[in-house]
């Protein structure tokens, strides 16, 4: 396959395949490709074929193989779109501009929303560690004491056995 961008523009008289007398006449002598062209590789044989974006959704002849192909739809693109008067697509730009311009506040406002919850979480792990620890601390306070207790209980039942033995005697 060749990439070259030289190679990739085919020549106006090997369009005759295109269904749309429009398109042909469209056409322009222009030898470069235009950042409104639409690239694509022929399905069949991998060619490398550039055509005017009004060619979208329109067949042609591959002009390597001569298999008809679908010239694909850009991306986010409707064959619609294409027919439009430049009034249309201007109030159409103006629209998109502010659908984008919307989206894009949009996602600002998630991600704000985003990072406080992630703060909040942060906190919330600290809050439960300390919970954790705090805890533990008690646990092992309630064993000391209860160790105490038993260590008292030995002591006065010592104590109380002595007594019993100087009281036989
Ligand atoms: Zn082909």
């Amino acid at each position: 396959m060749k990439n070259d961008p030289d190679t990739m523009l085919e020549d106006q008289s090997q369009n005759e395949g295109l269904d749309s007398p429009d398109f042909q006449a469209d056409e322009t002598e222009n030898d470069e490709i235009r950042p409104t062209d639409i690239v694509f590789n022929c399905p069949h044989c991998g060619h490398s074929l550039a055509i005017d974006y009004r060619g979208a959704g329109l067949q042609i002849k591959c002009v390597a193989c001569g298999t008809p192909v679908q010239v694909p739809i850009p991306d986010g693109m409707k064959v619609d779109d294409l027919d439009l008067s430049p009034g249309e697509l201007m109030t159409q730009l103006f629209q998109t501009r502010r659908m984008l311009l919307k989206s894009e506040q949009r996602i600002a406002e998630l991600e704000e929303t985003l990072n406080s919850v992630k703060l909040r979480r942060t906190e919330l792990e600290k809050a439960r560690m300390t919970t954790l620890h705090r805890c533990a601390e008690l646990v092992s306070m309630c064993q000391s004491g209860l160790k105490l207790q038993g260590d008292m209980a030995n002591t006065l039942n010592r104590m109380v056995a002595l007594i019993a033995e100087e009281q036989q005697r």
